[in-house]
C-alpha cells in the first residue's frame, strides 16, 4: 500500500536509514487503489486464493476501506486479510470489516512498554496497540493473528509474558525468527532465537502439541495447548527455510512484482498498466513471471552462503 510507516521498529525501519532525508515515493509513482485492483483481479483469475493487504503500515494510507471494497468486489476472491502495527487500527477496524476484510494481523513484540516502545522507536505505547486488537476482533476481523519479531537480548523475555497474554484469548500469537533484511537492520544470526527453542519455552510452561498445517505453503508451524487455550504459531525462516512450499507473490506500493521477499528485483507492472495493457496483456505477463520464478533464497542463504540482498520493507509485508 505504501513505503511510509509510522513506526521506525529497529530491525524493520531503523531510524538511522529511515529518517528525516530518506527520499519516500512520490505520489504519482505508488499505484492507484484502481490499478491495485486491477492487478488483483487479474491474479485473482489466475488462481490466487487470498490478498493480503500490507506495507509499509497500510493504515497511513488515506481511505484505505475503499481500496478494501474494490477488493471485495473482485469475482471469486475468497480471503482479503490486512497485517498491520494496529496503531491506527481502532479507529479504522469497523469501516474496513464493513468494507469487506475479512481477517486481520497486528505486529505486537512485547507487552512490556519500555522493551516494545525501543523496537517500535517512536515511543508508541502497548496499550494502544492491544486496544487495536480487541476492537477488531469485536467487529468481526476474527481470528485476529498476532505477530511478534523474537529478537535475541531484546525482547526474548517477553515471549512467555506474551504466551499467557494471548492463551485462551482467541487470537493467535505467532512468533517471527528475526530476519535478515539486507543492508539496513544490520542483522546478526546470533540474535535469531530458533523456533524451536521459542517452542520449547512455552511447551516448558504450558505443553504443547504439534498441529498439521491448514494448507501446503502455510509458513507457520502451528502448535496446540494441551489443555485447550488454543494455538501459537512459530515462523522459522532462517532456521528452516520454506522455499519450495512458497506460493507468495508480492506487489510493492510502487507496482514492482516480487516472487520473494528476498528478491533484489522485481519486475514492473505499473508501466504496462499506464502504458494501455490489455487485461490479457497483463495476465499473460503474471504467468510469465510466476512460471519462470526459482527464488530459494532463504534456503541459499541457511546453506551459509554469505549473501547480502537488499530487500524493502515496503515489500516484506505479512
Ligand atoms: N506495518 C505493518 C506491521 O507492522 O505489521 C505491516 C508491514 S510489516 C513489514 C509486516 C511484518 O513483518 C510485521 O509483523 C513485522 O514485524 C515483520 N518484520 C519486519 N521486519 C522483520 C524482520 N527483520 N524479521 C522478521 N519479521 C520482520
Amino acid at each position: 500500500m505504501t513505503d511510509r510507516c509510522n513506526f521506525r521498529c529497529v530491525y524493520c525501519m531503523p531510524k538511522e536509514i529511515f529518517g528525516r532525508d530518506f527520499q519516500y515515493l512520490e505520489r504519482g509513482e505508488l499505484l492507484t487503489f484502481e490499478e491495485i485492483a486491477r492487478l488483483a483481479r487479474a491474479f485473482v483469475a489466475l488462481g490466487v486464493e487470498k490478498l493480503r493487504v500490507t506495507g509499509g503500515e497500510p493504515l497511513v494510507r488515506r481511505d484505505l476501506e475503499r481500496l478494501v471494497a474494490l477488493l471485495a468486489g473482485i469475482e471469486g476472491v475468497p480471503e482479503i486479510a490486512m497485517t498491520t502495527n494496529g496503531a491506527l487500527l481502532a479507529a479504522k477496524a469497523r469501516a474496513l470489516k464493513d468494507a469487506g476484510l475479512g481477517r486481520v494481523t497486528v505486529s505486537l513484540d512485547s507487552l512490556d512498554d519500555e522493551v516494545f516502545q525501543a523496537m517500535n522507536d517512536v515511543g508508541f505505547p502497548v496499550a494502544r496497540v492491544l486496544e487495536g486488537i480487541e476492537v477488531a476482533a469485536a467487529v468481526g476481523l476474527r481470528p485476529v493473528k498476532v505477530n511478534m519479531v523474537v529478537k535475541r537480548g531484546v525482547n526474548d523475555q517477553s515471549v512467555l509474558s506474551m504466551a499467557e497474554h494471548f492463551r485462551g484469548s482467541g487470537h493467535t500469537l505467532r512468533m517471527i525468527e528475526y530476519m535478515d533484511v539486507g543492508t539496513t537492520n544490520g542483522w546478526r544470526l546470533d540474535e535469531v532465537v530458533p523456533a524451536a527453542e521459542i517452542v520449547r519455552m512455552i511447551d516448558r510452561e504450558w505443553p504443547l502439541d504439534p498441529v498439521d498445517p491448514n494448507y501446503r505453503g502455510e509458513v507457520a508451524s502451528r502448535y496446540r495447548y494441551r489443555d485447550g487455550a488454543g494455538e501459537i504459531g512459530v515462523i522459522a525462516s532462517v532456521t528452516q527455510p520454506f522455499c519450495s512450499d512458497c506460493t507468495r507473490a508480492r506487489l510493492s506500493a510502487d507496482g514492482e512484482l516480487y516472487t520473494c521477499l528476498f528478491a533484489s528485483r522485481g519486475h514492473d507492472m505499473r508501466g504496462p498498466l499506464r502504458a494501455g495493457a490489455t487485461d490479457e496483456q497483463i495476465a499473460g505477463q503474471l504467468r510469465s513471471i510466476w512460471s519462470r520464478r526459482d527464488d530459494r533464497y532463504s534456503e541459499l542463504r541457511s546453506a551459509a552462503t554469505p549473501r547480502r540482498a537488499k530487500v524493502e520493507m515496503s515489500h516484506i509485508g505479512g
